[in-house]
C-alpha cells in the first residue's frame, strides 16, 4: 500500500534508538524527511547515517527535547513539518511516598509539557495546509497504571486529557492527534529494567526475561519496527478519520475486552 506521504517532512523526537527509531525508519521508508533528535551525538549520528541510506533527506539535531533550547533547535531544523512524533525518555520508577515534587515537575516537562509545546509550535501551520499528523508515544500505564511507575502514569495521561478536544477540533483541517500506547518493546530501556529486575533477585538475566514474555499473551515484546510501522500508518494519507484516539499495542496484554 502506498502510504501517500513521499516528500513530507517530519520530527521524530529521541530516535536515535528504540521506538523512536523505528518510527523515523517506517516514515524513511515511505519517503518521508526525517528530522530526529536525541541527547548522545554519536548513536544520533549512525542512526541518521542507516536512515540516510534509504535515500531520503535526513537532519539530526543534538538535544534534549525535554528543554526550551533543545525543542527550540529542533523546530529550526523543521520549521514546518507535516508529521509530529512525541517521544522523550521515560521518568524513573518509584514510590509515590518517595517522589517529591521536583520529581513530578521533571515527569511533566517532560512527558506532558514537551510534546504540548511541540503541538503548540506546529500544530496550527499544519491545519492552515491542510494536513497533519501528531503521535505521541505515551505507555500502556495511561490504560492500566504499573505500580512502579506512577510518574509516567500521571505524566502521560496529563498529555493524554490536554490535547483530546484539540484532536477534534484540528480533523476539521486533515490534521489528527492519536496516542499510541506501547506494552513491552524489545529496546534498550526495557532491556536495562530487566538487568535490574535480575540483579535485585539474584537470578540470571534469561531467567527474568523469559518470565516477561511468558506474561504478554503473545509470548514476545514486540519489535521497534513494528512499532513504526503502525505509527507510519497513523501518520497515512489514509488514516485522515482516525483522530483523538489511544491505540494499545501490547501483544494482547491489556485484560479488558473493550
Ligand atoms: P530507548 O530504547 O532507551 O530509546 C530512547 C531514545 O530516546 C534514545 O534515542 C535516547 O537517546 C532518546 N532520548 C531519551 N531522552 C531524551 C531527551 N530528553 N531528549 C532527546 N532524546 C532523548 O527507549 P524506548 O524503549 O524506545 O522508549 C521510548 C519511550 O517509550 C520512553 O518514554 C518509554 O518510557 C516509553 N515506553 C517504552 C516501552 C518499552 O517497552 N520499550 C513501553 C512503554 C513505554 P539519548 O539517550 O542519546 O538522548
Amino acid at each position: 500500500m502506498d502510504f501517500g506521504i513521499k516528500g513530507k517532512k517530519a520530527i521524530v523526537c529521541a530516535a536515535s534508538k528504540g521506538l523512536g527509531k523505528g518510527c523515523a525508519e517506517a516514515l524513511a521508508r515511505e519517503g518521508v524527511e526525517v528530522t530526529i533528535c536525541a541527547r548522545g551525538a554519536e548513536t544520533l549520528t549512525a542512526t541518521a547515517r542507516e536512515l540516510a541510506a534509504t535515500g531520503v533527506n535526513v537532519k539530526p539535531v543534538v538535544c534534549d527535547v525535554t528543554t526550551e533550547g533543545g525543542r527550540k533547535a529542533l523546530l529550526a531544523a523543521c520549521p514546518n513539518p507535516d508529521i509530529l512524533i512525541n517521544n522523550a525518555g521515560g521518568p524513573p520508577p518509584g514510590d509515590f511516598k518517595e517522589f517529591s515534587l521536583d520529581d513530578w515537575r521533571k515527569a511533566v516537562e517532560g512527558n506532558m509539557l514537551t510534546p504540548i509545546a511541540l503541538i503548540h509550535a506546529t500544530v496550527y501551520g499544519m491545519m492552515q495546509r491542510g494536513f497533519g499528523r501528531i503521535v505521541n508515544i505515551t505507555s500502556a500505564s495511561i490504560k492500566h497504571p504499573i505500580a512502579a511507575l506512577e510518574l509516567s502514569n500521571g505524566a502521560r495521561l496529563g498529555l493524554t486529557g490536554a490535547v483530546a478536544v484539540l484532536a477534534r477540533k484540528a480533523i476539521r483541517d486533515n490534521v489528527t492527534i492519536n496516542g499510541i500506547l506501547p506494552g513491552p518493546f524489545d529496546t534498550d530501556r526495557l532491556r536495562g529494567t530487566t538487568q535490574k529486575m535480575a540483579e535485585a533477585r539474584k537470578v540470571a538475566f534469561a531467567v527474568v526475561d523469559a518470565e516477561r514474555k511468558a506474561a504478554v499473551p503473545a509470548g514476545r515484546f514486540g519489535s521497534a519496527e513494528e512499532f513504526g510501522s503502525v505509527v507510519a500508518f497513523l501518520c497515512s494519507a489514509h488514516a485522515g478519520y482516525i483522530t483523538g484516539q489511544n491505540l494499545l499495542i501490547d501483544g494482547g496484554g491489556y485484560p479488558g475486552s473493550l
